[in-house]
């Protein structure tokens, strides 16, 4: 990581601003899964024992610049409290003049937490005032929060104009460990590239093409290769737009492109519709093609099962629905059984797959964000690790 790291900070002592990603999924006021609060217990608590003032701000869902009381960071603070097994003091704002009120008031080691982030429209707006008023709250800022990295906001790169800005403990091995799975490298390298549109992952496949052997191609764009190797798409819309970007992968003459020999169909785009297979050349224009079929399975599985490096992005069907759901499965369980590969996993669907199966501890590295992992696949600059001072520097 060409970052500095918060592990070569001086900060006993010091009051510390960390931008965290606890935009959790919630049920009314439960939160239903809590592995993004866990996910910054490292760095939060590697500044806590070493006597830093822990002020944490965080973003919740969206919004948009206004106070909505079911948005309120209560019931995060709550549970963080149980987790951490310590007090975390509401410091209220996140903008005007409760937080310094607040903060002034911590010991070494203690923890407080800023108000929901969005509440305040400075904070998308990337505002200089309100980046500023997050600057004089600490001495120092660590962003931790990589989910939220692909996005130039008050909070993760307005604030560490004014303040010294490392990367804490998660956005480093976020950052290390995609990285390395985009090195040059004479490993057999497979990124699996699935998902609702072509759209959505054109750019990712251009770059990847670039960087790896083989691309086996799942999820809604299969219908658009097939179209641009003149098979029938079924149903689903192919747009001209589609349609080139699925002829430039074809033909960037970069990695092996893998389409699957079979799919699977259905008349209607509903979870009770029952599921056809058809071979890739005879896939009828009246049916959607929602998953990959039991033979391109068995391949990708196979595939995947010789690869070193495996990158994974976007499921190969309509996983929410059980009869769409196999390709995922198994493509996942073929991930987890290759013990000698290293294999990264990105984007919320993919991750969610993953997690549901319990296959979490076999996987390298499942990544936290999701649009930022996508970014970052693509080959883009993320302006929330752009920020941070260069380990040079
Ligand atoms: P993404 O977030 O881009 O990885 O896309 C995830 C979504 O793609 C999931 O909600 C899937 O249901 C959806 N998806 C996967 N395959 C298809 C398909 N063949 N047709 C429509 N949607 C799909």
């Amino acid at each position: 990581m060409n970052k500095r790291s918060i592990t070569n900070a001086d900060f006993a002592g010091k009051t510390v601003l960390v931008r965290v990603d606890f935009n959790v999924p919630k049920r009314g006021e439960v939160i239903s899964d809590d592995s993004r609060i866990r996910a910054a217990l490292p760095t939060l608590c590697l500044l806590s024992n070493g006597g830093a003032k822990v002020v944490i701000c965080s973003h919740f869902g969206r919004p948009a610049g206004q106070v909505v009381e079911q948005m309120r960071m209560q019931p995060i603070r709550k549970r963080l409290s149980e987790i951490l097994n310590r007090p975390v003091l509401d410091a209220g704002g996140p903008n005007g003049t409760q937080p310094a009120k607040i903060v002034s008031q911590l010991g070494a080691g203690d923890f407080a937490l800023l108000e929901n982030l969005r509440f305040e429209p400075g904070e998308e707006e990337n505002d200089k005032n309100f980046s500023k008023h997050l600057a004089s709250l600490a001495d120092l800022f660590v962003n931790d929060a990589f989910g939220a990295a692909h996005r130039a906001h008050a909070s993760t790169t307005g604030v560490a104009k004014h303040i010294p800005a490392y990367a804490g403990l998660l956005m480093e091995r976020e950052i290390t460990v995609l990285g390395r799975s985009l090195e040059s490298s004479t490993d057999a390298t497979v990124a699996i590239i699935g998902g609702a549109k072509v759209a959505d992952k054109i750019q990712v496949l251009h770059h990847l093409s670039k960087k790896v052997d083989t691309i086996l191609i799942g999820g809604g764009m299969v219908a658009a290769f097939y179209v641009a190797q003149n098979n029938q798409g079924g149903a689903t819309v192919v747009t001209e737009t589609d349609l080139l970007a699925a002829e430039d992968v074809l033909n960037a003459n970069g990695a092996k492109v893998i389409l699957p020999s079979d799919v699977l169909t259905a008349s209607e785009f509903s979870k009770s519709s029952p599921a056809s297979i058809w071979e890739s050349n005879n896939v009828p224009n009246d049916e959607l093609i929602l998953d990959i079929g039991p033979r391109s399975s068995k391949k990708y599985a196979q595939v995947i099962s010789l690869a070193k490096r495996i990158i994974w992005n976007g499921p190969m069907g309509v996983f929410e629905w059980p009869a769409f759901a196999n390709g995922s499965i198994a493509v996942a369980n073929a991930v987890a059984a290759n013990n000698k590969a290293t294999s990264v996993v990105g984007g919320g669907s993919t991750a969610e797959i993953i997690g549901s199966l319990n296959l979490g501890d076999k996987i390298t590295h499942v990544s936290t964000g999701g649009g930022a992992s996508l970014e970052f696949l693509e080959g883009k600059t993320l302006p929330g690790v752009a920020a941070l001072i260069d380990a040079t520097g």
